[in-house]
Protein backbone atom coordinates (compact mmCIF):
# COMPACT_ATOMS: atom_id res chain seq x y z
CA UNK A 1 0.00 0.00 0.00
CA UNK A 2 1.07 3.48 -0.46
CA UNK A 3 2.36 4.47 2.45
CA UNK A 4 1.44 8.38 1.59
CA UNK A 5 -2.17 6.84 2.24
CA UNK A 6 -3.46 6.42 5.90
CA UNK A 7 -6.54 5.14 6.97
CA UNK A 8 -7.62 6.60 10.41
CA UNK A 9 -10.67 5.15 12.49
CA UNK A 10 -12.58 7.35 14.48
CA UNK A 11 -14.82 5.60 17.74
CA UNK A 12 -15.94 6.22 20.54
CA UNK A 13 -19.86 6.12 22.22
CA UNK A 14 -22.90 7.08 20.34
CA UNK A 15 -23.56 10.94 20.36
CA UNK A 16 -19.61 12.05 21.50
CA UNK A 17 -19.21 13.56 18.48
CA UNK A 18 -17.36 11.53 16.15
CA UNK A 19 -19.19 12.76 12.69
CA UNK A 20 -18.83 16.14 13.78
CA UNK A 21 -15.35 16.50 14.27
CA UNK A 22 -14.50 14.16 10.90
CA UNK A 23 -17.60 16.61 8.89
CA UNK A 24 -15.37 19.41 10.72
CA UNK A 25 -12.08 18.69 9.54
CA UNK A 26 -12.73 17.42 6.14
CA UNK A 27 -15.50 20.21 5.35
CA UNK A 28 -15.24 22.60 7.44
CA UNK A 29 -18.47 23.04 8.80
CA UNK A 30 -20.63 22.12 12.17
CA UNK A 31 -23.69 19.98 11.48
CA UNK A 32 -25.95 20.59 14.46
CA UNK A 33 -27.73 17.13 13.49
CA UNK A 34 -25.84 14.18 12.15
CA UNK A 35 -27.41 10.68 11.49
CA UNK A 36 -26.53 8.62 14.08
CA UNK A 37 -26.56 5.22 12.58
CA UNK A 38 -24.67 6.67 9.44
CA UNK A 39 -21.13 4.94 8.74
CA UNK A 40 -19.63 7.02 6.57
CA UNK A 41 -16.07 6.80 5.76
CA UNK A 42 -14.06 10.28 3.49
CA UNK A 43 -10.94 10.68 1.74
CA UNK A 44 -9.23 14.02 2.23
CA UNK A 45 -5.96 15.62 1.22
CA UNK A 46 -3.89 17.67 3.67
CA UNK A 47 -0.08 18.72 4.44
CA UNK A 48 1.09 18.03 7.44
CA UNK A 49 4.83 19.12 8.46
CA UNK A 50 5.48 19.64 4.93
CA UNK A 51 4.14 15.91 3.84
CA UNK A 52 1.22 15.43 2.07
CA UNK A 53 -0.78 12.31 3.04
CA UNK A 54 -3.72 11.14 1.67
CA UNK A 55 -6.24 10.40 4.78
CA UNK A 56 -9.30 7.79 4.50
CA UNK A 57 -10.92 8.70 7.95
CA UNK A 58 -13.35 5.89 8.50
CA UNK A 59 -16.63 7.16 10.91
CA UNK A 60 -17.77 4.72 12.76
CA UNK A 61 -21.43 4.27 14.05
CA UNK A 62 -21.41 1.29 16.50
CA UNK A 63 -24.70 -0.44 17.41
CA UNK A 64 -24.84 -3.70 18.08
CA UNK A 65 -25.97 -4.98 14.85
CA UNK A 66 -23.08 -3.71 12.82
CA UNK A 67 -20.50 -5.57 15.82
CA UNK A 68 -18.91 -7.34 12.35
CA UNK A 69 -18.32 -4.17 10.40
CA UNK A 70 -16.81 -2.10 13.34
CA UNK A 71 -14.88 -5.09 14.75
CA UNK A 72 -13.26 -4.91 11.00
CA UNK A 73 -12.73 -0.79 11.00
CA UNK A 74 -11.27 -1.42 14.39
CA UNK A 75 -8.73 -3.61 13.29
CA UNK A 76 -8.23 -1.86 9.77
CA UNK A 77 -6.63 1.82 11.15
CA UNK A 78 -3.23 2.72 10.66
CA UNK A 79 -4.38 5.15 13.57
CA UNK A 80 -7.45 5.55 15.46
CA UNK A 81 -9.29 8.71 17.02
CA UNK A 82 -11.16 7.56 20.71
CA UNK A 83 -13.28 10.32 21.82
CA UNK A 84 -15.63 10.69 24.36
CA UNK A 85 -17.37 13.51 25.53
CA UNK A 86 -16.53 15.87 28.60
CA UNK A 87 -19.91 16.37 29.60
CA UNK A 88 -20.43 12.77 30.01
CA UNK A 89 -18.22 10.89 31.83
CA UNK A 90 -19.62 7.19 30.76
CA UNK A 91 -18.55 7.86 27.50
CA UNK A 92 -14.51 6.78 29.40
CA UNK A 93 -15.57 3.49 30.27
CA UNK A 94 -16.23 2.98 25.97
CA UNK A 95 -12.62 4.50 25.30
CA UNK A 96 -10.84 1.56 27.51
CA UNK A 97 -12.69 -1.03 26.21
CA UNK A 98 -12.25 0.22 22.43
CA UNK A 99 -8.22 0.76 23.03
CA UNK A 100 -7.76 -2.89 24.55
CA UNK A 101 -10.21 -4.38 21.83
CA UNK A 102 -7.97 -2.11 18.96
CA UNK A 103 -4.34 -3.40 20.62
CA UNK A 104 -5.32 -6.57 20.61
CA UNK A 105 -6.29 -6.97 16.63
CA UNK A 106 -2.95 -5.62 16.39
CA UNK A 107 -1.51 -8.23 18.60
CA UNK A 108 -0.18 -6.08 21.04
CA UNK A 109 -1.07 -6.70 24.93
CA UNK A 110 -2.99 -4.18 26.54
CA UNK A 111 -2.24 -4.65 30.02
CA UNK A 112 1.93 -4.39 28.96
CA UNK A 113 3.22 -0.56 28.88
CA UNK A 114 2.92 0.40 25.46
CA UNK A 115 5.41 0.27 22.63
CA UNK A 116 8.23 2.73 21.52
CA UNK A 117 6.77 4.37 19.68
CA UNK A 118 3.64 4.32 20.97
CA UNK A 119 0.74 2.44 18.74
CA UNK A 120 -0.97 5.41 17.18
CA UNK A 121 -4.27 6.26 19.03
CA UNK A 122 -5.12 9.75 20.15
CA UNK A 123 -7.37 10.52 23.21
CA UNK A 124 -10.22 13.08 22.48
CA UNK A 125 -12.61 14.91 25.05
CA UNK A 126 -15.29 17.15 22.73
CA UNK A 127 -17.59 19.51 23.79
CA UNK A 128 -15.01 21.51 25.43
CA UNK A 129 -17.14 24.46 24.36
CA UNK A 130 -19.67 22.97 27.03
CA UNK A 131 -17.40 23.98 30.04
CA UNK A 132 -20.04 25.15 32.33
CA UNK A 133 -21.57 21.13 31.92
CA UNK A 134 -17.84 19.45 32.38
CA UNK A 135 -18.14 16.20 34.32
CA UNK A 136 -14.36 15.05 33.27
CA UNK A 137 -11.92 17.16 34.22
CA UNK A 138 -8.90 17.97 32.29
CA UNK A 139 -7.07 16.15 35.12
CA UNK A 140 -8.96 13.08 34.95
CA UNK A 141 -9.09 12.15 31.32
CA UNK A 142 -4.72 13.58 30.96
CA UNK A 143 -4.38 11.02 33.91
CA UNK A 144 -5.86 8.22 32.02
CA UNK A 145 -4.07 9.02 28.57
CA UNK A 146 -0.64 9.42 30.34
CA UNK A 147 -1.15 5.50 32.04
CA UNK A 148 -1.76 4.71 28.59
CA UNK A 149 1.37 6.69 26.89
CA UNK A 150 -1.30 8.33 24.89
CA UNK A 151 -1.79 11.78 23.86
CA UNK A 152 -5.27 13.67 25.36
CA UNK A 153 -6.67 16.72 23.56
CA UNK A 154 -9.65 18.44 23.90
CA UNK A 155 -11.43 19.50 21.01
CA UNK A 156 -14.54 21.40 20.34
CA UNK A 157 -16.36 20.06 16.96
CA UNK A 158 -18.68 23.34 17.10
CA UNK A 159 -16.09 25.99 17.32
CA UNK A 160 -13.64 24.24 15.39
CA UNK A 161 -10.83 24.28 18.81
CA UNK A 162 -7.89 21.84 18.14
CA UNK A 163 -9.91 19.80 15.11
CA UNK A 164 -6.80 19.98 12.87
CA UNK A 165 -4.40 19.19 15.37
CA UNK A 166 -6.20 16.54 16.40
CA UNK A 167 -5.84 14.93 13.50
CA UNK A 168 -2.37 16.28 12.84
CA UNK A 169 -1.27 14.83 16.18
CA UNK A 170 -2.41 11.45 14.51
CA UNK A 171 -0.75 11.64 11.64
CA UNK A 172 2.67 12.14 13.20
CA UNK A 173 2.03 9.52 15.68
CA UNK A 174 1.24 6.81 12.56
CA UNK A 175 4.67 8.24 10.98
CA UNK A 176 6.28 7.19 13.82
CA UNK A 177 5.25 4.01 14.65
CA UNK A 178 5.96 3.24 11.26
CA UNK A 179 9.49 4.53 11.26
CA UNK A 180 10.07 2.12 13.97
CA UNK A 181 12.23 1.97 17.09
CA UNK A 182 14.36 5.17 17.54
CA UNK A 183 18.09 3.70 18.63
P1 LIG B 1 -21.43 10.63 17.09
O1 LIG B 1 -22.58 9.72 17.42
O2 LIG B 1 -20.25 10.37 17.98
O3 LIG B 1 -21.07 10.62 15.64
O4 LIG B 1 -21.92 12.11 17.47
P2 LIG B 1 -22.35 13.30 16.49
O5 LIG B 1 -21.17 13.83 15.77
O6 LIG B 1 -23.51 12.87 15.66
O7 LIG B 1 -22.81 14.40 17.56
C1 LIG B 1 -23.82 14.12 18.51
C2 LIG B 1 -24.45 15.42 19.01
O8 LIG B 1 -23.48 16.19 19.71
C3 LIG B 1 -24.98 16.31 17.88
O9 LIG B 1 -26.21 16.87 18.30
C4 LIG B 1 -23.93 17.37 17.73
O10 LIG B 1 -24.50 18.58 17.30
C5 LIG B 1 -23.35 17.49 19.14
N1 LIG B 1 -21.92 17.85 19.14
C6 LIG B 1 -20.92 17.20 18.51
N2 LIG B 1 -19.75 17.81 18.74
C7 LIG B 1 -20.01 18.88 19.52
C8 LIG B 1 -19.20 19.91 20.10
O11 LIG B 1 -17.97 19.97 19.95
N3 LIG B 1 -19.84 20.85 20.86
C9 LIG B 1 -21.20 20.82 21.06
N4 LIG B 1 -21.73 21.79 21.82
N5 LIG B 1 -21.98 19.87 20.53
C10 LIG B 1 -21.39 18.91 19.76
MG1 LIG C 1 -21.86 9.48 14.07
Amino acid sequence: MNKNELTIVMAGDGGVGKSCITIRYVKQIFHDHYDPTLEESYRTQVEIDNSVVTLDIIDTAGQEEFKVLRDTHLSQGDGYILVFSIIEKSGLDEIEKLRGQILRFHDIDPTEPNTNPPFPIMIAGNKSDLEEYREVPTETAKQMADQWGLPYIETSAKNGTNISELYAECVRMVRKYKKGPTT
